[in-house]
Parts: C-alpha cells; sequence; structure tokens
C-alpha cells in the first residue's frame, strides 16, 4: 500500500516540475513515506529524519529542501514529529496525499516559508478523485480498491491510522484498470488493507447503484481484454466468502496464489487478538480454496509472542504450518503498540523467547518455501517477464506465484507472457529456459 502511495504522490508533484532525485543530499524535496505498524519500522523514521536535517543543514540557508513526512507515522504522531525535529516541514497523513501539491505551491510562494504544515485530518473528500490518470510504471500494476479497516483487531493500528473501511467506486476501479491495460499493463494486483471486505458502489446503464463485492469486481475486470493477471491483497479470513471462493474456481484470470494471514493458530490468541475466526474456521476455508482450486497456494502472516501466548499456544500454530504448507510467509515478533488495546495487556513472553519463537516458525516457513520451489523443477511455466536482468541477455519476469523467474533470452521478450522450463531454483527464485 505504502509503494502503491509513493507512485500516487510521485504522480502528483510530476505536474509541478518535481522529478526523482538520485542526490539525496541536495535535492529541493524530501519526503519520507512511513509505516506506523510494528515499532521498528515508527523508529526508523526518526533516525531518517536525523540524516535528511543533517543534509539539509549543510545547504544554502536560502534554498533549504522542504522535508515531508508522509504515511501512517505521520498520521499517528502529527505534531509530535516536528516536535522531536524542526527540520520537518510537513507532515501528511495517507488520506491527505492529495492536497501536497497546495500546500507546496504556498510554500514555493514563500508564504508559508517557514510555516509548518500539519495534515492528519480524515478529509470529506476522497484524495483519489484527486490523483491524475496514470502512467506507464511496468507491465504489473497496484490499484488500491479498498482502504482502512473496521475490525479492530487488538494488535493492529490501522483502524487508527488508515481510518474506517471504504471501497472505491466499481465504475472509477474500471476506468483505472482499463487505461493501464491500454499503457500495456498485463496483472493488476488489487489493495486493500481488508481487501476481500471490499463492498463498492457500482453505476449499471439505467444509473442504479447497485453494491459489488470483491468476487463481482474481479468477475468484471475479467472481462477487459489484455488483461491477463489478477491478484489481490490482504484478505482477511472472515471475509473470504463461498462466493470468492467460486470465483477462484471459475476465473482462470485470478492467480492462483492467496496471502491470507492467520497470526495464530491457537483459538485462545486468536480470541484475544479479535480475529474473529478460530483455527477451524480457517482449516475449513483452505479445504473448500484447495477443493475449488487444487493448484492454489497460500501464504500467511503470523504474530509469535502475543500477550498470553504460552508453549501450548505456539506449538499449535507450529502444527498447523506443518500440516497446512504454505509458499511463503512473513512472521513478526509482537510489537505493542500505543493506542490499541493489546497495548494494556500483560506482555508475559520475554524476547528471548520470542526470538527463539520466531526462528523455529521460520525455519519451518523456509524449509516449506524451498519445498514449493523444489516442486517447479523440470515444469514448463508461464512467466511474465518485467524487466532486464543483472548479466547479459538475461531477463527477470514472476510466475503465476509471485516467484522471481531468471532467463536468458536473445530477444527481448520484456512485457510477454512466455513459457520456461525450470531448470534450477532457491528459495527465493527459479532459473530455467524460454521454450
Ligand atoms: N489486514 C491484514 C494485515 C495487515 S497488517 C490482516 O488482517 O491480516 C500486516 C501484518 O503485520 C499483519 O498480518 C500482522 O502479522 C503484522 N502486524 C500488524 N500489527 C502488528 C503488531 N502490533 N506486532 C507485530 N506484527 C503486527
Ligand atoms: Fe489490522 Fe488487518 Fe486486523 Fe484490520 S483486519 S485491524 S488491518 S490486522
Amino acid at each position: 500500500m505504502n509503494f502503491y502511495d509513493s507512485e500516487k504522490i510521485i504522480d502528483l508533484l510530476k505536474p509541478l516540475g518535481y522529478k526523482i532525485s538520485k542526490n539525496p543530499e541536495n535535492c529541493d524535496l524530501a519526503i519520507l513515506n512511513t509505516c506506523h505498524i510494528r515499532e521498528k519500522a515508527s523508529e526508523k523514521m526518526y533516525s531518517d529524519i536525523g540524516r535528511l536535517a543533517n543534509f539539509k543543514k549543510n545547504q544554502n540557508a536560502d534554498n533549504q529542501m522542504t522535508i515531508a513526512i508522509c504515511g501512517c507515522v505521520a498520521q499517528a504522531e502529527g505534531r509530535e514529529i516536528i516536535r522531536r525535529n524542526k527540520a520537518v516541514d510537513i507532515v501528511i497523513g495517507p488520506q491527505n496525499y492529495h492536497t501536497l501539491p497546495k500546500v507546496l505551491i504556498d510554500k514555493e510562494r514563500k508564504r508559508g516559508k517557514n510555516k509548518k504544515f500539519i495534515g492528519n485530518q480524515f478529509p470529506r473528500e476522497s484524495k483519489f478523485d484527486f490523483f491524475p490518470d496514470p502512467s506507464f510504471n511496468g507491465y504489473t500494476a497496484f490499484v488500491s480498491i479498498q482502504e482502512g479497516c473496521d475490525k479492530f483487531c487488538t494488535f493492529c493500528v490501522v483502524p487508527y491510522t488508515r481510518g474506517a473501511e471504504f471501497s472505491r467506486p466499481v465504475n472509477d476501479i474500471v476506468i483505472e484498470v482499463k487505461k493501464l491495460v491500454s499503457l500495456g499493463v498485463k496483472e493488476v494486483t488489487l489493495l486493500g488493507q481488508n481487501v476481500n471486505a471490499y463492498h463498492g458502489n457500482f453505476r449499471n446503464n439505467q444509473n442504479y447503484n447497485e453494491k459489488y463485492s470483491l468476487a463481482n469486481l474481479c468477475n468484471l475486470l475479467s472481462r477487459i481484454k489484455g488483461l491477463i493477471r489478477i491478484r489481490y491483497i490482504t484478505s482477511h479470513p472472515a471475509d473470504m466468502t463461498e462466493e470468492l471462493i467460486r470465483e477462484h474456481k471459475n476465473n482462470f484470470k485470478l492467480m492462483p496464489y492467496l496471502h491470507l494471514p492467520i497470526q495464530s493458530a491457537s483459538n485462545k490468541i486468536l480470541k484475544a487478538m479479535n480475529r474473529r475466526y478460530t483455527k477451524q474456521d480457517y482449516l475449513s476455508i483452505v479445504n473448500k480454496l484447495r477443493e475449488a482450486r487444487p493448484d492454489i497456494a497460500l501464504t500467511s502472516d503470523f504474530i509469535v509472542g502475543f500477550p498470553g501466548e504460552n508453549k501450548n499456544d505456539f506449538d499449535e500454530t507450529i502444527d498447523l504450518v506443518k500440516s497446512l504448507k504454505f509458499a511463503a510467509s512473513y512472521s513478526f515478533k509482537y510489537s505493542s503498540r500505543p493506542g490499541t488495546p493489546a497495548a494494556l495487556m500483560q506482555l508475559n513472553v520475554d524476547e528471548d523467547t520470542m526470538n527463539f519463537r520466531l526462528e523455529t516458525l521460520q525455519n519451518v516457513l523456509n524449509s516449506q518455501q524451498l519445498e514449493f520451489n523444489n516442486s517447479f523443477l523440470d515444469k514448463t511455466i508461464p512467466v511474465l517477464i518485467e524487466k532486464p536482468g543483472k548479466k547479459s541477455n538475461q531477463f527477470v519476469g514472476r510466475s503465476e506465484y509471485l516467484q522471481p523467474v531468471h532467463i536468458f533470452s536473445d530477444e527481448s521478450v520484456i512485457g510477454k507472457i512466455v513459457k520456461v522450463n525450470i531448470s534450477s531454483v532457491t528459495s527465493f527464485s527459479l532459473h530455467g529456459k524460454v521454450c
């Protein structure tokens, strides 16, 4: 989501004459797009501001860079960021990016030369209405369809930083995807903090509004000629409806690869997290998905060391991972976030135990990832080639399962889907020959 937001910020600032600088020491405008999800991510921001402040200090006093902090830390901490480092000029939360050009123009006109700007209210208008048309940025593209979250998992800051759940209208999404496809895009990834809770308005030919689910939306998008692959991320297990599972069975543009975070497999911990499903619910969803689409591969997110997690709870998670087998996953140590209900819970897992659990889990997940990649040896698979590789005549693309695939070819195959026979694999990539 932050990657997508950064692209949109770049698009918004292009008409003002801004270009990406290769030289941060001496740029006119430095933007940090920040993440608040775990403590480490937000602390990193303060050290990066320190570095930028030093660059700024070394610039000519009349022509110093503007430092803008965007993203969820900006939303959560607002004025505190400027209090901690006066070199920061602008603080803008994720729902206010569209105001950035105006704020910069005002500043350029010297009206607000030394004035600080803080934009972390939730505005009435939607920022999406202000974004310029997408420009070509590669053969794959992200399209944000949903933002915010109403689930309030007890560990998570998203409902406070991104705000209440909001679904973009279907018609706007279709226009954006058609535009991207006309520019050459072959694959779109639909984005949302809780993407399968999507419920957007569709204005039909008779000008009536209908509610569209994510399954309806994927179905509609799959009719766009030239669009070959559709993905979506991140889904919540409680919103994995029968209808969406059916869409996976019937819609072959929907990639057989799904990120479905479970966090923990202990029902006691899931309840304390307010995840709204049990281990049994999760297993049943996976069974249905695998029945509907036998080639589907799953990835997940895990948190170890949530308050109250004991050895038995953790062992349940390990047992589930061993029985389900994931293609790839993200796992994190629990990080207490100010303002969330879990921050008030008693932390009972010490740092060593947390490290041990994380390492144990990651060992199992990594070996499953290698096992998954190994299963592609000698197989011929479709690969969307995205860019040149590091070596001459080398190209890199992605499989249907998002694995990077390296190939050699005499002719440029960028932007094409080619059939590749896989001859070697590592934990993170596949290598092969074009057939
Ligand atoms: N909406 C998605 C998750 C979005 S946040 C879902 O419900 O699954 C991305 C991931 O960050 C989460 O899945 C979780 O594993 C991790 N995460 C979020 N808050 C965290 C915290 N306080 N400590 C550690 N990991 C956290
Ligand atoms: Fe955060 Fe995801 Fe839970 Fe929403 S569903 S509160 S984004 S973890």
